[in-house]
């Protein structure tokens, strides 16, 4: 009889996206003549840039020639790549072309990279946040049962992250000392980037307690305040304690196409206990490679020479109008639910805008709300972290037009 890894029995089924769907349908099948507007999705909506394509393209036209057909690539990507993102997202930071992992997404790394680390460790979660980083650690044994109680599972560290501290959770607030700390900045689902002071003390704090930080930065590209870091090693002494995520999915819309990057600086060691003798450093960069050499063969050519075509002048000029539709959708929304009297937190370095749900209603009954009489679609907060709850998540990917009839709607009928 086969033994399963029962880890998994533990995972919570997430109900956030199939119930939305479900309510949405159900509600449609009794009302159909209602124009529902939809701003719950997750996804990025405009289209590639031609520039891109055309490095696609001939990417693919190259592999039909005996002269300049490709196979396996190098496990970690090609240098073409590797070195233009060294060049333009790390140039004054000293990153080498070994610290850059080309990856299939920032999700499976953020997933992945917990494997190098032991099971008994304890973790540091931000609550909400991207629902990955505490699944895959319940994956790997490193929770206790989950609580019905309290909407958490055992032994893991939640830092909460709500009005109460700017959905900013420091360091001073730990109870106790974890080994790893995730950090999504900007924060999906809140829309709230990291300040550089915040950031500053949990790089000081890592490295005075030898934690490591799993820094996920795949909405940098929307930064705009200028207090708010672009990179963590742009912060003194993070490139021993932090590794970083990078993706082009909702920078340059690659979310179908997949390729992503991690940084793993040479300086990131961890300390382990040799047979409980002595204690050791060692290095996680090399860790990082071995693992990757052994179970990935990397990202397809194509697709790399797509990203590498991001960095070209015209590239970067494409992806900026992109950027900068959402950020004006993500403007509309804001002010929108400001005017018809919201109180609303992020949209400013992020496509995701944040409300608080007026009188304590609860993120569930307050969508109910919003399809009833608005016909507008969001997300619960609570389906992102416990700490979600009271919140409701709206984002900036939709279409132009139907973001400001959304608007509209609240600002008329509240
Ligand atoms: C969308 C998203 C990613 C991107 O993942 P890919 O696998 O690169 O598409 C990573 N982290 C967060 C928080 C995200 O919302």
């Amino acid at each position: 009889m086969i033994a399963i890894n029962k880890n998994f029995l533990k995972l919570q089924d997430s109900y956030l996206f199939s119930t939305v769907r479900k309510k949405v349908s159900e509600y449609t099948k009794d009302n159909p003549d209602a124009k529902i507007i939809k701003l719950g999705i997750g996804d990025v909506t405009r289209p590639i840039p031609k520039v891109i394509l055309d490095a696609i393209k001939k990417a693919t036209d190259e592999m039909g020639y005996i002269e300049t057909f490709r196979g396996y690539g190098p496990e970690h990507g090609y240098d073409f790549l590797r070195e233009k993102i060294v060049k333009n997202d790390y140039e004054k930071m000293e990153i080498s072309v070994d610290e850059i992992f080309i990856s299939d997404g920032a999700k499976c790394d953020t997933a992945n990279i917990t494997e190098l680390f032991d099971q008994n460790i304890k973790v540091a979660i931000s609550d909400p946040v991207y629902p990955v980083y505490l699944d895959t650690n319940v994956m790997y044994g490193r929770t206790g049962s989950f609580q019905c109680s309290t909407g958490k599972y055992e032994n893991v560290i939640y830092m909460e992250a709500t009005e109460k501290n700017n959905f900013e959770p420091k360091p001073e607030d730990l109870e106790e000392v974890p080994d790893l700390i995730y950090i999504c900045s900007p924060n999906n689902p809140t829309g709230i980037a990291m300040s550089r002071n915040t950031l500053k003390k949990w790089v000081e704090y890592a490295n005075y307690n030898n934690c490591i930080i799993l820094y996920d930065a795949a909405y940098e590209a929307f930064i705009e305040e200028s207090d708010v870091p672009h990179s963590i090693y742009e912060i003194e002494g993070a490139k021993n304690v932090a590794i970083e995520f990078k993706s082009f999915s909702k920078t340059a819309g690659f979310t179908g196409l997949r390729c992503a990057y991690t940084v793993v600086p040479k300086e990131c060691e961890a300390v382990y206990c040799d047979n409980g003798k002595e204690m050791r450093k060692i290095s996680i960069n090399k860790l990082w490679e071995r693992r990757c050499s052994t179970k990935f063969n990397g990202v397809s050519y194509i697709i790399q020479r797509g990203a590498e075509a991001t960095y070209s002048d015209e590239g970067k000029e494409k992806i900026k109008e992109n950027i900068e539709y959402y950020k004006e959708n993500a403007r509309i929304i804001k002010n929108g639910l400001q005017s018809a009297g919201f109180t609303v937190y992020g949209g400013v370095n992020a496509p995701y805008v944040w409300l608080k749900t007026p009188n304590g209603v609860k993120s569930w009954d307050f969508f109910d709300i919003m399809l009833e009489k608005y016909n507008i679609v969001g997300t619960p907060g609570v389906g992102f972290g416990p700490s979600g709850e009271g919140y409701f998540r709206l984002t900036a990917f939709g279409d132009r037009e139907k973001t400001i009839e959304a608007m509209k709607r609240l600002v008329e009928f509240r």
